[in-house]
């Protein structure tokens, strides 16, 4: 089996959005093309005292309507292709949001779980120093993705700040509430998800209400807070799982336990009376809505037939490849495509980056509220357009996302 190439499907679904609306093939090529791929190289001395060499990227895709946004994440299998896909996915997700930014992504190659604290912060400092020139409040805002976190962002923060000079929050998002992080951030890709859904199951045909079974792969900061609020709202959470396989319960679990359960033994795996699983054939089991919320490349061409669920929430970047979507529409499976359901994430950061350059901090129920509206806005104008154009989700949020960036590339001019 070759590997995926999750940059060549990235440009599949752009071409798909092009042809829909005829889109001029001299701003096609360059939103085909990233503005700019940094390679760095981190040099970290080891609690051995040895030194490791690791490998990082910065890809910063398109510029047009604002400074570059994305996270950074810290995974064995990054590569170049994934990180100029997820690159080239920050530009429509924050297109699609309305939101003045750009889109990037970083990543570097390592096994954060097995680097210890001071490792794992020297690495983070390292690349932040490694970056320097290129990152900035203006320039390139980085944020939390697959196996980062708000500490991490706090290193960023106070390298970037040290390279500066002077205390510098706007520089990424994703912080800690205490160094100027915003509240209700680390639960935002979650609940911006489940504000999407509410949106989708209000649809005519659509079939969900609370006694809807919800399958949930991966249990990392997106995972774990989607199945703990569907759960609090009386969905029935029947299946969870992490990197070490899959669980699956009819009755249904109560993620608070399960994340207990994890916490003392490192997985779910073996959670009391569940069924265990391998992650692919999670994916495969009876459910009403599915969420994938692991890692990309998860339902393609070789499992879509075998999907149960007729809701997919994609929380997880590019988790569906474009020859999966062809089936599971031709299965009517509604598929809310990833850059509008993880959207909340990055719309939570600008929110956070807002209050940084304000020096004026908001409440939760303002963070909240103002999310919501913004999502529920996306969903609506991307059901309309692909009502209009008579196209799935996925291409009605490209036709509005990538005509919005065509746009301003063509007003700013080339
Ligand atoms: N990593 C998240 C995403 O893929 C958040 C990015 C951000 O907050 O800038 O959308």
């Amino acid at each position: 089996m070759t590997k995926a190439n999750p940059f060549q499907n990235a440009i599949k679904q752009l071409d798909r959005a092009a042809k829909e609306i005829n889109l001029n093939p001299d701003v096609l090529a360059i939103l085909k093309t990233p503005k700019r791929i940094l390679q760095v190289s981190i040099p970290v001395v080891m609690d051995n005292d040895r030194v490791k060499v690791f490998h990082g990227y910065r890809v910063q895709h398109n510029d047009s309507r604002g400074p570059t946004k994305g996270g950074i994440r810290y995974h064995p299998e990054a590569d170049i292709s994934e990180v100029k896909a997820l690159a080239m996915l920050m530009t429509w997700k924050c297109s699609l949001m309305d939101i003045p930014y750009g889109g990037a992504k970083g990543g570097i190659v390592v096994d954060p779980k097995k680097l210890s604290h001071g490792e794992l912060e020297r690495l983070t400092r390292g690349y932040v120093r490694s970056l320097n020139g290129f990152i900035g409040p203006n320039l390139d805002i980085p944020a939390p993705d697959v196996y980062t976190n708000p500490q991490i962002m706090a290193w960023i923060m106070d390298e970037a700040s040290r390279m500066i000079g002077y205390n510098v929050p706007g520089i990424v998002t994703g912080k800690p509430i205490e160094i100027g992080g915003s509240l209700g951030r680390q639960y935002a890709t979650a609940q911006g998800g489940i504000y999407v859904l509410g949106e989708a199951c209000g649809m005519k045909n659509v079939k969900c209400d609370r006694s809807s079974r919800v399958i949930i792969q991966g249990f990392g900061n997106a995972g774990s807070f989607t199945a703990k609020i569907l759960h609090k709202m009386k969905f029935k959470i029947v299946g969870l799982s992490d990197s070490q396989g899959a669980i699956y319960d009819a009755k249904g679990f109560d993620p608070n336990k399960v994340e207990l359960y994890k916490k003392e033994t490192g997985s779910v795996v073996g959670y009391k009376g569940s069924k265990v699983l391998s992650n692919a054939k999670l994916l495969e089991q009876p459910c009403d809505i599915l969420v994938p919320a692991a890692l990309d490349n998860q339902i393609t061409s070789r499992n879509a037939n075998r999907i149960k669920a007729k809701i997919i929430l994609e929380l997880a970047n590019g988790a569906i490849t474009p020859e999966a979507d062809d089936r599971l529409n031709k299965k009517k499976v509604l598929v809310i495509p990833d850059i509008l359901s993880n959207a909340g994430g990055v719309t939570v950061s600008y929110f956070e980056w807002v209050q940084n350059m304000q020096q004026l901090y908001w409440e939760e129920e303002e963070v909240l509220s103002r999310l919501q509206k913004v999502m529920r806005l996306s969903f609506k104008k991307t059901q309309e357009t692909a009502e209009l154009h008579k196209v799935d989700l996925r291409i009605g949020s490209y036709i509005l996302a990538v005509s919005r960036v065509a746009e301003a590339v063509k007003l700013r001019g080339y």
